[in-house]
């Protein structure tokens, strides 16, 4: 995936993010503890603008698990838009404090993306 970045922020509610078209056969992607499939219920949505300024979505496939997880107040997830690693976040727990209207923290970049860049420019 090519997105460079530039989020566009939303402040339409959650339920503005929730597109289910077309999802036969489609599992969940989202992090879970164990690797049972989950169908996806629905698709988690985001724009985002491509490196021609042109605004694109992207929609990631979710579990119910997952969709309850998101409405509910205890979760926060963190979403990896450049590997597509996810992560859950228990609220209670965290060490940042994420606002009520926060459900999903977008990153252009995680850990696991750092850890394979630094590898590949060793190799360079
Ligand atoms: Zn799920
Ligand atoms: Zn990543």
């Amino acid at each position: 995936m090519e997105y460079e970045g530039n989020i566009i922020k939303f402040n339409e509610g959650l339920e503005n993010l929730i597109d289910n078209i077309e999802l036969d056969g489609v599992n969940c992607v989202l992090d879970h503890k164990d690797d049972k499939k989950r169908d996806a219920i629905e698709y988690l949505c985001q724009k985002f603008k491509d490196k021609h300024g042109k605004i694109d979505t992207l929609r990631i496939p979710i579990c119910g698990e997952c969709a309850e997880a998101l409405c509910g107040t205890g979760w926060v997830l963190l979403f990896c838009i450049y590997c597509g690693r996810s992560q859950w976040v228990y609220r209670p727990k965290a060490k940042l404090k994420y606002g009520k209207d926060v459900h999903v923290i977008w990153m252009d970049i995680c850990p696991f993306c750092s850890e394979v860049t630094d590898n590949y420019d060793d190799v360079k």
